[in-house]
This record gives C-alpha cells, structure tokens and sequence, in this order.
C-alpha cells in the first residue's frame, strides 16, 4: 500500500509527499491537488488572480523543484504555480532540475501545464511583446537531464509533436481574450546559455527557419510528454535576438519595460487560457508512455520501479 507522510517543513509550510523511512518497499501516489499547472519564467514569479492561496514543498525522488509550489484557484481551476528560476531568480536555466519540477507537477495530480517563458524574435514580424505559442522545438542544449529513464529502465515516447495541440490553442484564446498579440506555431530554439547567442549562431538560427529563442523549455516538454502531461509553452518575445541591424542600440530600459509589459499581460493571458483548457483530456498526451518502455518487465531493477512507478507503475501493475 503507498504511504503519505504529510507533516510540515521548519518554516511552517505543508510538506506533501515525503515517504516514511520504509520508502525503499513503497511507491508514491499521486495527490490530487492541482489539475493545471503554471510554471513562471523570467517576469513572471508569483500568479496575479489566485485565491485560496496555499504553498506546499513537494518531495520527489529526483531532488528538490525549483521552489515551493503555490495552490490555489484560478479562473475556477485548482492550479498550481512554481516559479521555474525560484524567488528571486536564482537558478540557472543549466542548473534547473527539470525532472524534480515535472514530477512534482505529476504528484500534485497536475494533467495539464502553460509554461511561461521569456525569448527573444528571431524573426522581424515577431516583434516585442507579442506572445508565440511554439509547435516545434529544436536542441541546442548539451548539459542537461531531460528524461525520467535510464538506470536500467529505456523507454522512447514520440516527439515528433512535441507541444499539446490543446493546450496551445487554449493560451492563443487566451491571447485574444487578454488584448496581446498571439501567434499559434512556431519554432523555439532552445540553447544552453547562460550567455545569449553569437551573431552567427543567431543568423544560423534564422536560416534553419526558427521562430524564438529561449533556454528553459525543450527539457519541460521533454519530461511532461514522458509523463502524460499536456504541456504548451507561451514564449514572451522581451527583444530581437542580435542578428538585427539595431540590436546594440536597444537600451536597458527598452527591455526592463518590455519585461514589465510581459508580466503584466502574461498573468491576464494565463488566466485566460485556463478558463480555455476543457475539463477532459482527449488528446494523446494521455497515453504516451503506454508503449514507450522496452526494457523487460522482469528486468527492471527493483529501484527504478520505485522511483518511476508514479509514472509508468500503471502499465505493469507495480
Ligand atoms: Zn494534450
């Protein structure tokens, strides 16, 4: 039987999840806290609108999130928020714990995720504040883990449509509902940084015929299709990235109020575009793993069965 331990942290918060000393021989279950979840890039760090706020430190087995998450209702959703950078904006995109934050979100019960993300237009007609719902992503990262196999378990999920088609038409109504200039598709490079691009790599982007620019969002989506969530990412365009004749000329202060504008418009058209989502699932995120792993059975090790039975214990009755 799985077993909850739910006590509270020093500072007084609810603590969710952490198991029992006796974790080795139990596997977790998933809560029903949330139904959608937020994640807050660059700007955006706490959700505007949320009533009946509580904030709960999830325990996974791959380490900590980014930060506590905060529950609450929005639009009539029971969401959960997690600022991906943490308060105050210390982590890295290279140093993010991807795995901890996406399985969190699937511990809370989460079905459904809009991830918010600052980018930068690598094309002329995206212009700065307006808001791209990606359908395709390209990897220039190399220093990150993006999957929740391995350890003795293989699994291979489908990509080839890496976004929730549901999910992105709900935050490009969410777009219109909210004012902002919105545009369904895409493609997000997504690069490793921390510094930004050369302007050749810029240029090369551009000739692969990519949209934006950000650094956080391919391992997100990565993680949510491994783990049956619907993931959608809305990319908020702060500046042309420095292919554009200009680009130097931009000050500080052009960007610090394009980042302002985007977090405002930003919480109107989360808001939105959670009211959108349909209560049910019907497209294939749901079952993407059903045929993903390929490791026997009897050969899975007792540990990755522990850790992974929140995600795929369903298939095989762990
Ligand atoms: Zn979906």
């Amino acid at each position: 039987m799985p077993r909850l331990y739910t006590g509270h942290c020093e500072d007084g918060r609810a603590a969710v999840g952490g198991t029992t000393p006796r974790r080795s021989r139990i596997l977790e279950q998933k809560l029903d806290l949330a139904e959608i979840g937020i994640i807050g890039g660059s700007g955006l760090y706490s959700m505007p609108g949320f009533t009946n706020i509580h904030e709960v430190k999830v325990e996974t087995p791959f380490g900590d999130p980014s930060e506590v998450f905060v529950l609450g209702e929005l639009a009539g959703r029971r969401v959960a928020f997690l600022a991906r950078h943490g308060r105050g904006h210390r982590i890295l995109p290279s140093e993010l714990n991807f795995r901890a934050n996406i399985y969190a979100f699937k511990k809370l019960g989460v079905e459904r995720i809009v991830s918010v993300s600052a980018v930068g237009s690598l094309r002329e007609e995206h212009k700065p504040t307006d808001f791209v719902m990606p359908d395709q992503f390209i990897d220039r990262t190399f220093d990150r883990s993006a999957t929740f196999f391995g350890e003795g378990i293989v699994g291979h999920v489908a990509f080839a449509d890496p976004v929730c088609a549901t999910v992105a038409k709900a935050a490009y109504e969410g777009c219109a509902e909210a004012g902002v200039v919105g545009k369904l598709g895409g493609t997000y490079i997504c690069m490793e940084g921390p510094q930004f691009s050369t302007k050749a790599e810029s240029n090369l982007y551009r000739s692969w015929g990519a949209d934006v620019i950000g650094m956080t969002n391919l391992q997100e989506a990565k993680l949510a299709r491994e783990a049956e969530i619907c993931y959608a990412t809305v990319a908020m365009i702060t500046d042309y990235d420095c292919w554009r004749e200009g680009h130097d000329a931009v000050t500080i202060e052009e960007i610090v109020a394009v980042l302002h504008k985007n977090a405002e418009n930003a919480a109107r058209v989360v808001k939105a575009a959670v009211k959108a989502i349909p209560a049910a699932r019907s497209c294939a995120c749901v079952s993407a793993a059903k045929y993903a792993v390929l490791t026997a059975p009897d050969a899975i090790p007792a540990a990755a069965k522990e850790k992974l039975g929140l995600l795929f214990g369903k298939y095989f009755g762990w």
